[in-house]
């Protein structure tokens, strides 16, 4: 391998890479991290095609400038690795303290000991950054959700592999010189390695994005935005999760409506309408178990699919629910605080997807029922079809 030529290589590809993700960032600032990520594939390229308009034309000064903006491009990336672990991105003052201390280390190595101590500094201060790196690649890599794990352990892997070849570089200058750095075996490995992590970095990135934005129109399609609750598509899906199990859990469904919703909103205003909404979604969700399925159908309507083979165990359990409502006291966005009811209509007991449309159809009817019978209650279902209220108290618990 012709070494100018793998590093020309090394930072064009770079450079590439950085301006893309750049470009992607700047038009998803949600997707935290990528923009540093960006950087800091562009101050490695920029650092890289330096160093060889360097050995071109030699200008001493600006030697330090292409180090220290390798240490940059590392810190970016760690910023970055941060931000998508959920993290902080690193504080600018701490950036330029440790560019700074390095700039100066660097200059006074330099000074003292020539190129040895020039290229020293640098193999071990960018190892150290490599090893710090791939230790948050792996921390952001364990804390990240849907498969964004995988291509951050490629990462954190690769990275450490760059971190112990480096820290040899670094520890055998002393020993060995500098000329072993640019030519011979160790040479053609450290840099055939670095350009295969170039290489494989901008496709782990554009991996990364088009997971975190598949979970994130997964989210959007199948998430109600003001109380974070799956919609009907959610339920659906969750539904065909449930029914996939080889021996699917009865469910008993609880259709539960907000009681003279549409007064609230009329008199204290759309704003406290929603954090009713919010509030009960909270409650009915911290009252649910794991496992449980709850979906807002519309409006101020909520649907319960509770893992449950016993009706009455169903009635009880809804009536714990309607009583945390009525306990509740939604604070107001204008101040004060203001209580709710709800009705809730209770289905059989079903076995089998197949059933799941007259269970619904019984549930509605039975909280049409409690509506009729005075509201804040919760009756069952299957309701007689031309019910007065007081025969359609199947079971008011
Ligand atoms: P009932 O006790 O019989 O259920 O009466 P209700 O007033 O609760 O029911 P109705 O269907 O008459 O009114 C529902 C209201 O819910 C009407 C609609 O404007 C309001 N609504 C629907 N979606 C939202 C929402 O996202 N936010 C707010 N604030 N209001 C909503
Ligand atoms: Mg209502
Ligand atoms: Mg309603």
């Amino acid at each position: 391998m012709h070494l100018p030529t793998a590093i020309l290589a090394l930072g064009v590809t770079l450079l590439a890479t950085g301006a893309v993700l750049v470009a992607i960032a700047r038009s998803m600032p949600s997707l935290l991290g990528l923009r540093a990520f960006g950087v800091g594939c562009l101050a490695f390229g920029g650092a890289y095609l330096l160093r060889i308009v360097l050995a071109l034309a030699p200008f001493a000064p600006l030697d330090v400038v292409a180090d220290t903006t390798m240490l940059l491009a590392t810190l970016a990336y760690g910023s970055a690795f941060r931000q998508f672990g959920g993290g902080p991105a690193l504080a600018r003052r701490t950036v330029v303290a440790l560019l700074g201390a390095f700039a100066l280390v660097s200059l006074g190595a330099t000074g003292v000991f020539g190129a040895v101590g020039r290229h020293t500094v640098l193999n071990l201060a960018l190892a150290a950054a490599y090893l710090v790196l791939a230790s948050f690649a792996w921390v952001a890599s364990r804390r990240a959700d849907g498969g964004v794990h995988m291509p951050l352990r490629i990462f954190a892997g690769g990275v450490l592999g760059l971190g112990l070849l480096t820290a040899v570089r670094g520890a055998s200058v002393p020993m060995v010189g500098v000329a072993p750095l640019f030519a011979g075996l160790g040479a053609q490995l450290y840099y055939g390695y670095s350009v295969l992590i170039a290489v494989v970095i901008g496709p782990l990135m554009l991996w990364m994005v088009f997971l975190r934005l598949n979970a994130r129109l997964i989210e959007v399609a199948t998430r109600d935005p003001l109380t974070q609750l799956r919609n009907r598509r959610g339920l659906d899906e969750a539904l065909d999760r449930h029914y996939a199990a080889r021996t699917p859990a009865p469910l008993v469904l609880l259709q539960v409506d907000v009681d003279h919703f549409k007064r609230i909103n009329d008199l204290h205003g759309h704003e406290a309408g929603d954090a009713v909404l919010r509030d009960v979604a909270a409650t009915l969700e911290r009252h649910v178990r794991a496992g449980d399925l709850l979906a807002r159908l519309g409006g101020e309507e909520f649907l319960a699919a509770c893992s449950c083979d016993d009706a009455d165990e169903a009635m009880a359990f809804a009536e714990r629910l309607r009583g945390a409502v009525a306990a509740l006291r939604v604070a107001l966005p204008g101040g004060g605080v203001l209580a709710c009811t709800v009705s809730i209509g209770v289905s059989p007991v079903i076995r089998a997807r197949s059933a799941w449309g007259d269970a619904l159809r019984e549930a509605d009817a039975a909280l049409y029922a409690a509506k009729r019978a005075g509201r804040d209650r919760v009756l069952r279902g299957p309701v007689p079809p031309m019910a007065t209220p007081s025969a359609a108290v199947v079971a008011v618990v």
